[in-house]
Formats: C-alpha cells, structure tokens, sequence
C-alpha cells in the first residue's frame, strides 16, 4: 500500500515538474563528487562568470552575445538550504581565500534571459544542485541485504593497505557474536569504530572508491542519529538473522538507514535531475601513489554504476532518472602547465572508459574536462642554470607549512609541476608514476600538496572583476549549451 501511496505522490510531483518544464524550461544541474573535489568553488566560478559575463569563449550563447542576462531567483525547493553563493564570492574574490567546502546538499536558481538563433527571446531556468558524491556512492545499498553489504565490506577491509586501517575495528568484530541479544553499546562502538576506518580510508589513500554508507562520513543534519548505528557484522551473506539478536538490530537501522536516508534522497534530489558534472580531484588520486589510478577507476565506475542503477530501482518508467548528460571533470588543472591539460583530460578520458565497460551502461552521453573553475596560478618560465623551465606562479596560502618552510600568505613562489605521460596506457601499466608539484629539479621541498591562495583580481574593471579560469567555459557548453540553441 505505501508503494501505491509515494506512486501517487510521485505521480503529482512529476505532472507539477513537468507543467513547470513546459511553461518554463528549467535544467536541473546535479554537481557533486567526493569531498574537497571542488564542487563549492565550481559552483561560485559559474554562477559569477553567467552573472557578470565572464570570459567564456567557448560557452557558444554568451561568446556570440545571445545571453543578455542571468540572474539570482528564488529557488523551487522550500526543504533544500540555498547554496551560500553571495559569501563563497566575498571570501573568494575580497578574503582571497577558499569558501568552507560542501557538506550537505544546497540548491540555487539561476534565470537566463537569451536570444535563440532565430531572433526570439527566451528564458532558461537552471536549478544548480550541489551534494556530496560519498551519497551518491549510498545508491548500490539500495539492491543490496544488510548480510551482502556486510559481507562485501567486511571482505574489502581484509585487503592490501585498508586492513591495517582497519585493525581497531575488526579487533572489536571478533568480540562479537551476531546472534547474541541486541546491545546498544556495542552497536554503538562497532559504528563508531567502523567510521573511524572509513575515515581513514578516505584521509590516508584518498580513497576514491569509498564504500557506502556515505553518511558515516559526511552525515549532513543527521549526525548522530539511530539510523547511523550500525556496522557490518561477521555474518553469512545469505544468513538470516535470529529474533532480537544484536544481527537483528543492525539489520533493522541498516533498513532504516536506506528508508530515511538513501529512497528521499533517490527520489527527492537524484531522479529529478536533467545533467550531471560530477567533479574529481584526479591530481590528488594521482598524487596519493601507483594504486590511485586503479582506486580512480574503481570510483567512477561504482558512480557510473549508480546511474544505471538509478534506471532500473525506481517504480516505474515516469521516474526514471531523465539525466542524458554526464559530465566527468578533473578539477584544479591549474597545478599542471597548460602543456599537460590535454593528457590530464586524456587519462580521465581512458579512466573513465574503462569505468564504463566495468559499469555496463550508463545511458548517458558522457564527456570529460581538465578544468580549473578559479585559476589560482600564472605561468611562467623559470631559467635554472642554461635551461628555461616551464612553471607555475601562485602564492601559497598563509597557514601553509611545506617541508618545514612556512609560508606568509602574499609571497609568490614558483613551482615546477609535475609532468604526465603523453600515453595514458603508461600510466594504466603502472610506468611514468606523476610525481605532482615539485620543486624539482632541487627537490629540497615538497610542493606536491601546497594550497595556492585564489588570485589577485584586477578590481578596476566597472563591475567588478572577472575570475579566471581554465575550460570552465567547455564545461559550461556541454552540459548546458545545446538548452540555450
Ligand atoms: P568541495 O568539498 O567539493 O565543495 O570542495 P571545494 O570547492 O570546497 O574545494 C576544496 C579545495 O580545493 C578548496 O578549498 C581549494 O583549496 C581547492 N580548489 C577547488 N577548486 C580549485 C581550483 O579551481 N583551483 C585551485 N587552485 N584550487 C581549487
């Protein structure tokens, strides 16, 4: 009977959206990916560069003047925070420093008045969806028992770097007996010490291939409640779980868990989105060591998989999810020289065709982008002894402390990054390891993680200063240009 019950009211919902859509053609951008990915910064680079008409040359409708206005509008969704775009750009372009990234999901309106190719003028609403991509990974429980999920996790945490990682918790697992009776207190340790492994995974591999659930990690307004305390046990994973046992209870919050937290956010966010960009810090993945590349993959595949899953889960085909555009971008391309952009894009492009055959099928058009949505460096040559090396310029954040050397906040370095093969397939094979920023060919300091400050703006422009970029605009034309004709 609930089955009918949210049939009907997703029925109505579908028929309002879709009045909506007729009468005023509206594009829900979902933007996610995995913490510090760069969905904040992404966001504000956009919606400032639509609204004060940045440098977009290859973004078709505003190169060719047919976009005569964007702006700021309401947005549809009472339940949803807006997305804080007015301090993101005060801190970004008057502090010069970072926004606080993306921990729970936000939305914001934007209208665009513009001219179609035959002269007529017409109005573009773009919802732009920002949510942490650690739930988006939440969407495979949805065809999973707690015994499998169990099962799974259990067996991926016995191997290569994550067992060690994982010792704590597994020491207090084999403390356990499943069909003993409920007990909250080891509930409660055994979630706690599971998230703490998780954790872990995350911060010392940065891990992309995290497992679900992904609200142990980035909990949003749920923090601390019954439906986040649970953990998997050492159970069979066609097993059944005895009355009242400490099994039963976890298998009761891990159902839970999917009722309260992965079905809304499926139904309310997920399948109602038009486009998606789903953000990677690749540099990092890279940076972390040879497994990255394998873990990179493993990463968006599982994402992949998600939006076939998507398909295949929900009530009927009125819902399916309608995304048809996914866009796959490695962000904070400003770390390499201009000459590496291409191979970036190239290996995410060999990634994520790998990923696709792993996934099976998407049902999407998908494309990829080396980009950087606020460019935080300049290039320069450097000349070291007879040689001229190509380099970056940018100014260390002031709490940034590298190699022991401390950085003050206003003094410009030049760094030497690191260079990434022409043939991705080295890469796959395991040859031509990056080594990202350096200092090199001194190699005294490691550079390989410095934080630049965003840039120094030219505030004398009449409306205030544009923010640079790197192939933002391509970005742009894909996911929203063909809306725009
Ligand atoms: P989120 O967790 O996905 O919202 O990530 P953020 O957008 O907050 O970005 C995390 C951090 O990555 C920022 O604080 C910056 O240090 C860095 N970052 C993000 N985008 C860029 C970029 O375009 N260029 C540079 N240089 N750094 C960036």
């Amino acid at each position: 009977f609930s089955d009918i019950v949210e049939e009907a009211r997703l029925s109505a919902r579908a028929l309002l959206d879709y009045g909506e859509h007729f009468f005023n053609p509206t594009v829900r951008l979902g933007v996610t990916g995995l913490s510090r990915a760069g969905k904040t910064v992404f966001i504000t680079a956009l919606v400032h560069g639509l609204i004060r008409g940045g440098r977009f040359p290859v973004f078709e409708p505003l190169a060719t003047g047919r976009i005569a206005r964007a702006r700021l509008e309401p947005q549809p969704d009472d339940a949803v925070p807006r997305f804080d775009y007015e301090n993101h750009v005060r801190t970004l372009i008057e502090d010069r420093r970072w926004p606080n990234s993306t921990v729970d999901i936000s939305e914001l309106r934007l209208v665009i008045d513009y001219q179609r190719h035959n002269g007529a003028d017409r109005t573009l609403t773009l919802d732009i969806v920002d949510y942490p991509g650690e739930w988006l990974l939440d969407l495979p429980l949805l065809n999973k028992t707690y015994e499998q999920w169990s099962a799974e996790s259990l067996a991926l945490s016995r191997e290569g770097p994550r067992a060690q990682l994982a010792t704590p918790w597994h020491t207090h697992l084999a403390t356990l007996n499943a069909e003993a009776r409920a007990d909250e207190q080891a509930a409660l340790t055994s979630a706690r010490l599971f998230t703490e492994y998780l954790r872990a995974c995350r911060d010392e591999r940065f891990a992309m291939s995290l497992l679900p659930p992904g609200r142990f990690l980035m909990p949003g307004s749920l923090a601390g409640s019954p439906a986040l305390t649970f953990a998997p046990l050492d159970v069979a994973a066609d097993g059944t779980a005895p009355e009242g046992s400490l099994w039963a209870m976890m298998v009761r919050r891990y159902e839970a868990y999917k009722d309260v937290v992965v079905r809304p956010f499926f139904r309310d966010h997920f399948a109602r989105l038009d486009r998606q960009i789903v953000l990677v810090d690749a540099l990092a993945a890279f940076n972390s060591g040879p497994e990255a590349l394998v873990d990179l993959e493993a990463a968006l595949a599982g994402i992949l998989d998600c939006f076939r899953i998507g398909r295949s889960t929900l009530f009927s085909s009125l819902f399916r999810p309608r995304i048809d555009r996914i866009l796959f971008a490695a962000t904070k391309a400003d770390h390499l020289h201009q000459s590496s952009h291409d191979r970036l894009e190239a290996i995410l492009r060999r990634t994520v065709a790998k990923a696709a055959e792993r996934a099976e099928y998407a049902g999407a058009a998908i494309d990829v982008v080396a980009l950087a949505a606020v460019r935080a460096t300049r290039e320069a040559q450097v000349q070291r002894g007879r040689d001229k090396l190509p380099s970056i310029l940018g100014t260390p954040a002031a709490d940034e402390v590298v190699g022991g050397e401390t950085f003050d906040g206003n003094t410009e370095v030049a760094t030497f990054p690191g260079d990434l093969p022409a043939d991705p397939e080295e890469l796959f094979k395991g040859e031509g390891a990056f080594r990202g920023l350096s200092s090199a060919p001194a190699e005294k300091t490691d550079f390989r993680f410095l934080r630049f400050r965003p840039p120094q703006l030219d505030s004398h422009a009449a409306d205030g200063p544009i923010l640079p970029h790197i192939r933002l605009d391509r970005a742009l034309q894909f996911l929203i240009g063909d809306k725009l004709q």
